[in-house]
């Protein structure tokens, strides 16, 4: 971490100090509350739970901190990306989004913008770079990509999209805010599933977009007041709480994962393996760059489907789960999506395990 994201941490867990009297609890109130005291109509920070409330305030105020940029939040991640592709496209326009990304973006771009009358053009996110933007009112990229792991040059594309005229908006959720800061790079908006690393704990669904374009972040904050697409406040202060600890959990699933992936890529069992962290992976020319570090996420394959999930079904230390980012190690097999990967092609999450622990039961369960 350098020192800049080192301040961004210390601020982050004391925010709510300089606000606080005294007696005043440390910790944000869930507040459930709907209505707020409004005698007259002006001059409240609340008025109604639609618009705005406590709890929110609180998380946006930390996630602000780590993106440096103003936060709406969001019940989810699919919300929050919602929310950006709506506000920054209207009928008649076009939208380039990844073929490769989270396979919900695709289902979205299909079956609600496409219908809406945007035009929504597929590329894979390593093709992105060679084709024209040109025509286009938005590129959306997701960088590592979910479940690939294939990395495109943010402040590269954020130039050509902004010389054709186009916004950038980034999916940052596989390397959340501590790990890659794509609006220092150019882009014009982050949207982000905090369902995953940040909350951390698998027991939320939250989401946000973050920029610093303040009219279109408040055209962002009004799609959530009349959508209705807001979170709910024990949501907010699940990640509030996760996000205390978002460091600490990120330094040890990310230093376990550049282990774990070492010893995968000498294994005779396993093809294929991805981990932007480990020289000679088509990724790390950006790793020290616009990434961090490699990350927590590690792809690779297994001979087919019948080796993978009895591989999965064997290891003691794998949950055999969708999601990733959690304190619990996680994997699956990512074609029973329909993403287009090998049938034995497993994406792996590494926890917060002690990892000769975790290795010994990936190894054993290698070995069937
Ligand atoms: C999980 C995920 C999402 C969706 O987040 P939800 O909170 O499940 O709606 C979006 N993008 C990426 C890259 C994801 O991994």
């Amino acid at each position: 971490m350098t020192a800049d994201t080192d301040a961004r941490i210390a601020r982050l867990l004391h925010h709510r100090k300089a606000g606080l009297s005294q007696g005043e609890p440390v910790v944000p109130p869930i507040s459930v509350a709907t209505t707020f005291h409004l005698p007259q109509a002006q001059g409240a920070a609340h008025h109604y739970g639609r618009s705005g409330q406590p709890t929110w305030d609180a998380v946006e105020a930390q996630l602000a901190i780590l993106e440096g940029a103003e936060v709406v939040s969001f019940p989810s991640g699919m919300a929050a990306i919602t929310a950006a592709l709506v506000c920054c496209l209207k009928a008649g326009a076009r939208v380039m989004i990844p073929s490769d990304g989270y396979y919900v973006t695709r289902l979205l771009g299909r079956d609600l913008l496409q219908v809406y009358g945007v035009e929504v053009v597929q590329v894979p996110t390593l093709e992105m770079a060679d084709r024209d933007f040109a025509g286009f009112q938005v590129i959306y990229i997701e960088t590592p990509s979910n479940p690939g792991l294939d990395v495109v040059d943010i402040a590269a594309l954020a130039r050509r999209a902004h010389a054709a005229g186009a916004l950038l908006i980034a999916d940052n959720t596989t390397m959340t805010p501590l790990l890659q800061r794509p609006l220092d790079l150019g882009a014009d908006l982050v949207v982000a599933a905090d369902t995953k690393a940040p909350a951390g704990h698998s027991d939320a669904l939250f989401g946000h977009v973050a920029g610093r374009d303040a009219n279109l972040m408040a055209r962002v904050r009004e799609w959530r007041r009349q959508s209705g697409s807001v979170p709910g406040p024990f949501e907010a202060y699940l990640v509030h709480r996760g996000l205390e600890t978002l460091e600490v959990r990120l330094s040890r699933m990310c230093a376990s994962a550049a282990v774990i992936a070492e010893r995968l890529a000498a294994h005779p069992k396993v093809r294929g393996l991805r981990y932007p962290g480990l020289p000679g992976d088509p990724s790390h020319g950006s790793v020290g760059g616009q990434m961090a570090n490699g990350g927590f996420l590690i792809g690779f394959e297994l001979a087919g489907e019948a080796e993978a999930e009895a591989f999965l079904a064997r290891c003691p230390l794998i949950e055999q789960a969708t999601s990733f980012g959690g304190v619990h190690t996680a994997a699956e097999r990512r074609a029973r999506w329909g993403d287009a990967v090998a049938e034995g092609f497993i994406r792996l999450s590494v926890g917060v395990e002690p990892v000769e622990v975790l290795w010994s039961a990936i190894d054993a369960a290698l070995e069937g």
